[in-house]
């Protein structure tokens, strides 16, 4: 197995591929002036395993485009959303972020939680936003420093990781200059971190390991997850995911 493959066994089975939570997505929606009464189409982008994809077709009405390069995580999502009966609201599509077959103004709502980054915030702004309507909703959640200076160890941390990791005002000039009007912003708590995608995933290791017969590569991709655990634990007030709710208004 690859890396990569060997990232997404890990992953494939958790509710979640990224921090992130039920009222974390519930909050998010509560921003956008939706109506009730349509059948609203959204796209929700890198939807992995889909943990806000199930709580928006719980809390809306309308049909979800849920889009992810890995079917490994659309058949955990076809299956999870057969059995809570909303396979009538959830099609998934595997599709690129980059490259997508969608038309014109076809969303009310692009959603993305810890996916934008694969593509740069700039460019998935630029890209996504010919196919939302116009007065249509991005909610995006991105790393975001959440203090205005921080030690050398996690800024280089990141800056390697992601080199677009930036201050909210700075995301939020983004926004504004691809013609978006920001309507929400807060950032993710530590429990959407910690007890929602981390505890969860250490929990994954153990088993993870033995799967696949402690090979090196298999022992790397642990390791890696253990210090970029570790590095949050002690840097958490330097970054978190700020979800980014904005209209487009130009
Ligand atoms: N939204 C989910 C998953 C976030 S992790 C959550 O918050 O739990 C990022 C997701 O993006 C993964 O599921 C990964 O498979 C997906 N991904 C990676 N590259 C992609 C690409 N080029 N196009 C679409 N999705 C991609």
């Amino acid at each position: 197995m690859t890396e990569i493959e060997l990232i997404i066994d890990l992953h494939r089975n958790s509710e979640r591929q990224g921090p992130g939570s039920k009222k974390d997505t519930l909050m998010a929606l509560s921003f956008m002036d939706l109506p009730q009464d349509n059948d609203l189409k959204l796209a929700d982008i890198g939807c992995g395993s889909g943990g806000q994809t199930l709580t928006l077709a719980q809390n809306l009405n309308g049909h979800i485009t849920a889009v992810d390069l890995f079917p490994e995580f659309l058949a955990e999502l076809n299956e999870k959303s057969k059995k809570l009966g909303l396979e009538g609201k959830i099609k998934t599509l595997k599709a690129s972020m980059d490259n997508l077959p969608f038309t014109k103004g076809e969303f009310d709502v692009i959603w993305s939680e810890g996916a934008i980054y694969i593509m740069g915030f700039s460019k998935g702004i630029q890209y996504w936003k010919q196919f939302l309507t116009d007065g249509g909703y991005l909610a995006l959640s991105e790393i975001t420093w959440t203090t205005n200076s921080r030690p050398r160890e996690i800024e280089e941390f990141w800056i390697g990781e992601y080199p677009e990791i930036d201050a909210a005002a700075n995301k939020i000039k983004i926004l504004e200059s691809n013609g978006f009007t920001l309507v929400g912003y807060f950032i993710l708590s530590e429990d959407s971190w910690i007890e929602n995608y981390y505890k969860p995933l250490e929990s994954q290791f153990e088993h993870f390991l033995k799967r696949h017969e402690n090979t090196d590569l298999a022992k790397k991709v642990v390791r890696d997850y253990r210090s970029e655990i570790e590095l949050h634990m002690k840097y958490k007030e330097y970054y978190s995911y700020g979800f980014y709710m904005a209209k487009k208004t130009e």
